[in-house]
């Protein structure tokens, strides 16, 4: 296997699951091999990083800017490479993501390693990790060694460095003791405000606890007071501020006080917040949800500024748990009791004026509300969910086992197709199944996404490489895969948008020039004066076959019962499948039947179907085993 294919493939899977989960499926020593002898930069040394720092505002200094996609497999989110890169070059921090104190590195030999490019102005080493950071006096220095050092081959025989650019979360001296004093002065608490909880004034704009929302519409008299400017220049003059704040929430902290967890309302306020600590250190902790749950305690000291966007702006709930004193290191890294003192904070944000599309639906109001509305809006969106929920990702969950001992011999011209594919390639199995068409050509590298997770598992235990994923969106990059394969998926959809969306994805998928093979369930059985194998010569349509499956799962559908081995009548469908409980043909009675969604297709509808779904030349089309089918190729790009 040459070095490209290594790297491709280390890229494609690290691009589509987390590390952990790779490594949960792959044989460890292999992947281990695999990684060791690619000498090209490898993207998922950020994802290491990404697991080793396991907060938001890691090692309490430092925030790595990754923009992340979602492993679909355990939900992890996870960073791209390239845009990623660009977006960061603003930079002036660099982190080594294999040099550190664990690794043998000094503070010295990584000054020494960066001097005949930039000379450095700091460097973080953290105890007990296999990383250091390093800080340069602007993003220039640090561009400069990122480009001299990150994956070059060192001196001697030296393994190359890998780097990445990083930010500062946590601005220590912000502000003077004078300047704090002169602050704290300026701001006038209601003399009958209870005691009993924080209190709290407003700025710019009132925030209400009761939507946990702002109006816009309604500015506050006298907007910002004056000395905030000060702050926020010293923010953005350190580039750690991209947008001037426009409100100021300030809470008043008496020893055993805190505010319980949240996220602040991702539709309320823009990326990022800040906050900063006048008249008494204290501690924030950070909460990131499950599945992978973490929880990070970070020390913010009085003057200092904390500034949470991305993940930790949108993702991790923050809280100060209300204590009297906290668990704090002292100078030479013992452990002792801090007590807190009367602490007020500043929270700097700005109103956001358009709605939210970050990458954390589950914790995002504005994309929850605009999915309930356009639920509401088109009705139809929900019947078909919960069509292809009902008559096809539930049913193929059931019926798994029986289903995956009826499907072993692969479709000659299918087998064809795969074991024609050039060495290296990458193939993408699309509603793979039991994975039948997985492991028949060795010399390229599959991947396996089906819905029922019960199949990928059946898959897996075979050796196969499954997702447990739908086919809209697929769990890919962009123009990932060298090939595709979809037998026998389309006709689950129970709508042309989606079946059309569906060839789409296969396309976004493909490089150009990248090929698919697609199976569909043809209307037309007969082919000429030759009849698929599915016919039973004889068998008539029963009279009930205008009338809906008995029992109340199909009552609120007026979708007809296709009899089983007869000629369709047409395309719109439910297909019963038989079901006994004692296995295969064994038991005798307690038949249970399950009814799957078909729509099957017309002559020529898969090809228009193509056509409309754009991107995409058929490059052959036929009827195979009772099949409409084509091959289709990614058109190349047109600059
Ligand atoms: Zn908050
Ligand atoms: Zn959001």
């Amino acid at each position: 296997m040459s070095d490209w294919h290594k790297l491709k493939l280390v890229k494609i899977l690290v691009s589509w699951q987390c590390f952990g989960c790779i490594l949960h499926k792959f044989d460890k020593l292999k992947w281990q091999a695999i990684l060791k002898n690619t000498t090209v930069r490898l993207c998922q040394m950020e994802l290491l990083l990404m697991l080793c720092f396991s907060s938001p505002v890691r090692c309490a200094e430092f925030a790595i800017p990754f923009q992340t996609n979602t492993c679909p497999t355990c939900r992890l989110e996870l960073p791209t490479d390239d845009e990623a890169y660009e977006a960061q070059r603003k930079y002036k921090i660099v982190v080594v993501c294999n040099s550190g104190l664990t690794t043998g590195a000094s503070r010295e030999s990584i000054l020494e390693k960066c001097l005949p490019y930039a000379p450095a102005s700091s460097v973080h080493m953290v105890p007990g990790r296999q990383f250091c950071f390093i800080q340069f006096a602007d993003k220039e220095a640090a561009q400069q060694v990122m480009q001299a050092l990150d994956g070059v081959d060192g001196q001697n025989g030296e393994p190359p460095l890998y780097l990445a650019y990083a930010e500062r979360a946590l601005i220590t001296d912000l502000l003077s003791a004078e300047e704090e004093e002169l602050i704290l002065g300026q701001l006038h608490w209601p003399a009958d405000g209870s005691m009993k909880h924080r209190q709290v004034l407003h700025f710019g704009y009132e925030f209400d606890y009761g939507t946990n929302n702002v109006d816009p519409s309604r500015p506050l008299a006298g907007g910002l007071p004056g000395w905030v400017e000060l702050l926020v220049t010293r923010l953005m003059d350190g580039g750690h501020l991209v947008e001037r704040p426009d409100q100021m929430t300030v809470n008043h902290y008496l020893p055993g006080q805190g505010i319980p967890a949240h996220v602040d309302t991702h539709s309320a306020f823009t990326d990022q917040l800040v906050s900063i600590s006048l008249g008494s250190d204290t501690t924030m902790e950070f909460c990131r949800p499950p599945p992978h749950g973490a929880t990070v305690a970070v020390r913010l000291p009085r003057r200092s500024a904390l500034v949470m966007d991305g993940e930790a702006r949108y993702l991790w709930t923050h809280c100060i748990v209300p204590r009297h004193s906290d668990i704090t290191l002292t100078s030479d890294g013992e452990l002792t009791l801090t007590r807190r003192g009367t602490r007020v904070s500043l929270t700097l944000r700005r109103l956001r004026r358009d709605v939210c599309r970050c990458r954390f639906p589950q914790q995002c109001d504005s994309q929850q509300q605009r999915r309930a509305e356009e639920k509401r809006s088109n009705g139809e969106t929900g019947i078909t969910e919960q069509l292809e929920r009902t008559y096809v990702a539930n049913v193929y969950e059931q019926i798994a086992d029986h289903f995956s001992c009826t499907r072993h011999k692969p479709w000659p011209r299918v087998e064809r197709f795969v074991r024609g594919l050039p060495p290296g390639s990458v193939l993408l199995d699309v509603g793979c199944g039991n994975g039948k068409y997985l492991g028949l050509n060795p010399h390229t590298f599959e991947v396996g996404v089906d819905q029922s997770s019960r199949l990928c598992s059946i898959g897996g235990g075979r050796g196969h490489q499954t997702v447990t994923a739908g086919c809209l969106p697929l769990p890919v990059r962009s123009a990932a895969c060298d090939a595709v394969i979809c037998i026998a998926v389309l006709h689950h959809l129970a709508t042309r948008e989606r079946r059309v969306a569906a060839l789409a994805e296969i396309g976004r998928a493909l490089r150009a020039g990248g090929r698919a093979l697609i199976y569909v369930w043809a209307l037309e059985q007969r082919q000429g004066t030759r009849a698929a194998g599915y016919l039973k010569p004889g068998r008539q349509q029963r009279v009930t076959e205008t009338e809906t499956a008995a029992g109340a799962d199909t009552a609120e559908l007026p979708l007809p019962v296709h009899t089983n081995r007869t000629e369709f009548k047409q395309q719109d469908m439910l297909v019963p499948w038989k079901l006994r409980p004692g296995g295969r043909g064994g038991g005798g009675g307690g038949e249970e039947v399950h009814h799957r969604f078909y729509h099957v297709y017309r002559s020529g509808e898969l090809e228009e179907d193509v056509k409309i779904a754009g991107g995409l030349s058929v490059l052959e089309s036929y009827h195979d085993q009772g099949n409409w089918c084509v091959m289709l190729q990614k058109d190349e790009d047109v600059a």
